[in-house]
């Protein structure tokens, strides 16, 4: 299993050691968001491996938002192969076996992908050890374990002290719990991503901010990362996502970014369907 994410790991190094030597000056970065895909439970194991046969035979390389931002610390934007895959609403108190069905389905392809984990839960709140044994397992198989906030409520709503609370107390304690301090915040709703407190708060303990609605490219600090809901059809993935990811040139990308934010002001809705109720 592992042996192949390394050959993807050392591939990804020949191409950073190239986009370094053709960037001399270190003029400063703007990298193409690489195709990402968020999911949730509903997804299920069987599309899952669907999924993963699909990445394959598609030739992505999937990497972890920690991977690409290490890229980034070196000088270097994510492989043009790249892909990012998430799920999304996990959480170290209780762990639904279809969570662990699909991450399972992609380990068994050698693929890796980043787990969005919420710290408390309604019903939940206790951690449970083992389940964060688990998380300390496939953390060391190249799973990203990022945090989803302290409770899930829409960053825009919240007073400055309980956005700390969502922010800072998710990270720590991931840091208590994996013994490894998560570097990636994935925005609940993707709620926040355009205003500039969230981010400034978020800034504090993450490097990279994973939303829904961003623009099609990264840059700066910390880096924020568009994603899109998997395709109805699996085999129509890299259709999708050249769509939605692929710009055909600089002056679109800027259109396409005012009509996100013109689109998520009006309706505080993301292409998921959820919704931050006002
Ligand atoms: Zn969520």
């Amino acid at each position: 299993m592992a042996s192949s994410i390394r050959v993807g790991l050392a591939l990804i190094f020949l191409i950073n050691a190239v986009t370094l030597g053709s960037n001399p000056d270190k003029e400063p970065l703007q990298c193409q968001t690489p195709p990402s895909i968020m999911l949730h439970s509903d997804f299920g194991a069987w599309r899952m491996n669907k999924l993963a046969e699909q990445i394959i035979a598609d030739g992505y390389i999937t990497m972890t938002y920690r991977q690409v931002r290490e890229l980034w610390d070196q000088g270097s934007c994510a492989p043009d192969n790249a892909l990012l895959v998430s799920i999304d609403d996990l959480s170290g108190a209780w762990l639904r076996s279809t969570f662990v069905d699909m991450i399972d389905a992609f380990l068994e392809h050698e693929l890796v992908l980043t787990l969005g984990i919420v710290s408390v839960t309604p019903d939940v709140s206790t951690q449970d050890p083992e389940i964060w044994d688990y998380f300390k397992q496939i953390d060391k198989q190249g799973i990203e374990i990022a945090s989803h906030s302290t409770h899930h409520f829409c960053p825009t709503w919240l007073s400055q002290e309980e956005l700390e609370v969502e922010f800072y107390d998710s990270h720590d304690l991931i840091c208590e719990y994996l013994g490894r301090c998560p570097e990636t915040l994935i925005l609940p709703f993707g709620n926040g991503w355009d205003d500039p407190n969230v981010i400034e708060t978020a800034s504090h303990r993450f490097k990279t901010i994973v939303s829904i609605v961003a623009p099609l490219y990264y840059s700066g600090e910390p880096l924020l990362m568009k994603r899109m809901p998997p395709p109805g059809e699996i085999g129509e993935l890299k259709t999708f996502l050249n769509k939605h990811f692929l710009p055909p040139n600089n002056l679109q990308i800027g259109v396409n970014e005012v009509n996100h934010r013109k689109i998520w002001k009006n309706n505080k809705r993301h292409s998921n369907g959820e919704i931050c109720i006002e």
